[in-house]
């Protein structure tokens, strides 16, 4: 009876050897994307009570879902981002806005800053244009525009049309302006130069503000959009197309991937 027992025993570490090296092997499958995708990493974790992030995170990252070049994780703990290894990413989506200054804190602003002033590509949600008040010059240097709250918010929440303002940049090229439900925002202050994509005219005030602009921050690119309120502005197709082709763009990518389902 000696003699099966052990080789019971044997089998039964050799099966469970070969589970091991098949967790492993699926582990690194998923750890790295396949080919030619590209490593976006959205950071949530803290907005606005009113944006309820844990809902339009996942409409977000499904917007990506079209284009198969992408390979989406998310992080939903913002006092990680001090020490997250960025550079294993392509690009990082800001979908969150902080209101302890503490938390992403000096160290988390600055790692994600140097990600993108070595290259990396940086996308900027709707109210990640409120985030890092607490380093509010520094931070409208890597975004561009910043929320100023002694400035109006936004238009009452409805529906607006965003303008194409620029049809020959990678990312808008061939768009058609869209009738979008969100909230318009008025609020974003600076004088970074950028190059705008999109604008929306005011109902209240008459006046074209930006929707979608794009500039660099040293060797990196950024690729800001005020739209995406809530689920239902997130899944309108237009903002859905400027969000994965922005994303490309900056994630070094011919912004469509062809063909664009
Ligand atoms: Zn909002």
């Amino acid at each position: 009876m000696r003699k099966p027992f052990m080789k019971r025993r044997a089998m039964l570490a050799l099966a469970l050897v070969l589970l091991g090296v098949g967790m492993m092997l699926s582990g690194l499958a998923q750890a790295q994307p396949a080919g030619n995708s590209k490593r976006i990493l959205i950071v949530t974790g803290e907005d606005y009570p009113g944006h309820k992030w844990r809902q339009t995170t996942p409409v977000l990252k499904s917007l990506y879902g079209p284009d198969p070049r992408f390979h989406v994780e998310v992080v939903q703990d913002l006092s990680k981002l001090p020490s997250l290894n960025l550079q294993a990413y392509d690009a990082v989506v800001m979908h969150f806005k902080n209101y302890d200054p503490n938390v992403p804190g000096r160290k988390g602003f600055d790692n994600l800053a140097r990600f993108v002033k070595q290259g990396g590509g940086l996308v900027l949600v709707h109210f990640a244009c409120g985030a890092f008040q607490e380093f509010k010059d520094d931070f409208t240097q890597l975004a561009g525009r910043a929320w100023n709250p002694k400035l109006r918010g936004h238009d009452p929440h409805g529906e607006f049309t965003v303008n194409i303002t620029d049809r020959k940049h990678p990312i808008t090229a061939g768009l058609e302006d869209f009738a979008i439900t969100d909230e318009l925002y008025t609020c974003l202050d600076g004088k970074v130069p950028i190059k705008v994509l999109a604008g929306a005219i005011s109902k209240v005030d008459g006046k074209v503000y930006p929707m979608a602009f794009v500039l660099n921050y040293g060797k990196g690119r950024v690729f800001h959009c005020v739209l995406g309120h809530d689920v239902k502005a997130l899944s309108n197709a237009g903002a859905g197309r400027l969000f994965r082709r922005g994303t490309a763009w900056t994630a070094r990518l011919t912004p469509v991937a062809r063909p664009e389902k």
